[in-house]
């Protein structure tokens, strides 16, 4: 059955399903939540199930050729519209108008083979305004025999007039257990080797994202993490050099400074898990338990949560473009504060 490929999202399926089930399913949805969680795949099941030849229009067989063809991305009546860089060297990929023309001139014709046409567009806060107000008119008068999936990480990005005209779905982070289910799965597949207490990390660290959990490099990140436990336990009125050096090296990588600042919530946070019910289990960053430890045992619980909450205010700041340099010092200023 095509929707328990999907492991999690049980919400979400429960939804999908039930809609199928009754055969009122709407022109447009909107699938949002963070990346990597099974958004895309979830949009490309219920295109399955929509033309499957065998148990559609309630799941998926993944065996029928409506099926493969799918999955093949072959079939002629299904559309995956997905954002381009304009060169290589481009930093954000966008959806183009041409590309969002291109697939209205599709959705104008009735099915070719299938029960239903899907398009669906992933990353759809990346259509430049052009594209975006020139798809609000296929919403307004959707094609028929059409379903359309909006899929976004940031939907408060969308115009709220795309917003309005699809229903919303949202998909939370996955469970560490579904998380480790998946990339066990998929380690063993790629390289025949998933090493236990790795996948264990992998899963704690990934934020409820599959994408996450099979990219880091846990090796590079430990060192790194290393540094900045270093920086916590370190930083004070008396060494700020420290702080300065760091931000030399650090604070002109503005587009990584938000997932290093991640880091260091993480690594925050933990250490005041470990002040307060020393349970080793409850932490992410289990690799670095000896030197969380110390942390734990030289910082109060107040200083802690104190650094905290700076690190957040200043990823909130550099979101609203604030100075990285100034922030960062202000913020280790904080740090020294509270040690
Ligand atoms: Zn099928």
């Amino acid at each position: 059955m095509s929707f328990s490929r999907i492991l999690g999202q049980d919400r979400p399926k429960h939804i999908l399903k039930k809609t199928l089930r009754n055969g009122c399913i709407p022109h447009a949805y909107l699938f949002y939540g963070q990346e990597s969680v099974g958004k895309k795949l979830a949009a490309v099941e219920l295109a399955k199930a929509l033309n499957c030849e065998v148990s559609g229009p309630v799941d998926g067989c993944d065996g029928c050729p409506s099926c493969r063809k799918i999955d093949e991305r072959t079939h002629p009546d299904f559309f995956l519209l997905e954002p381009e860089k304009s060169s290589p060297s481009a930093r954000d990929a966008i959806l183009k108008i041409d590309a969002i023309r291109e697939l209205q001139k599709k959705l104008i014709y009735l099915p070719y083979e299938g029960q239903t046409k899907v398009a669906i567009i992933d990353s759809a806060e990346c259509m430049n305004p052009q594209a975006a107000n020139s798809f609000l008119k296929t919403l307004e008068e959707p094609p028929s025999k059409t379903i359309i999936i909006l899929i976004a990480s940031n939907p408060y990005q969308l115009l709220p007039t795309l917003v309005s005209r699809c229903q919303s779905i949202r998909f939370y982070p996955l469970a560490v257990e579904t998380i480790k289910k998946i990339i066990t799965k998929q380690l063993e597949s790629e390289t025949g080797d998933a090493q236990p207490e790795l996948l264990e990390l992998r899963a704690q660290r990934s934020m409820g994202q599959v994408a996450r959990a099979m990219e880091e490099d846990l090796l590079k990140t430990s060192e790194y993490r290393g540094d900045l436990i270093g920086l916590i336990e370190q930083v004070s009125f008396k060494r700020m050099d420290l702080a300065f050096q760091w931000i030399r090296t650090y604070g002109r990588k503005t587009d990584r400074l938000q997932s290093i600042l991640d880091e260091l919530l993480n690594l925050v946070h933990d250490a005041a898990v470990l002040k307060t019910n020393r349970n080793p289990r409850a932490i992410q960053n289990k690799d670095l338990t000896h030197l969380l430890e110390k942390v734990a045992n030289q910082k109060s619980l107040a200083a802690l949560l104190d650094m905290f909450d700076a690190v957040h205010r200043t990823k909130v700041a550099l979101k609203y473009n604030a100075n990285a340099q100034l922030s960062l010092e202000n913020m280790f200023l904080n740090f020294c504060e509270a040690a």
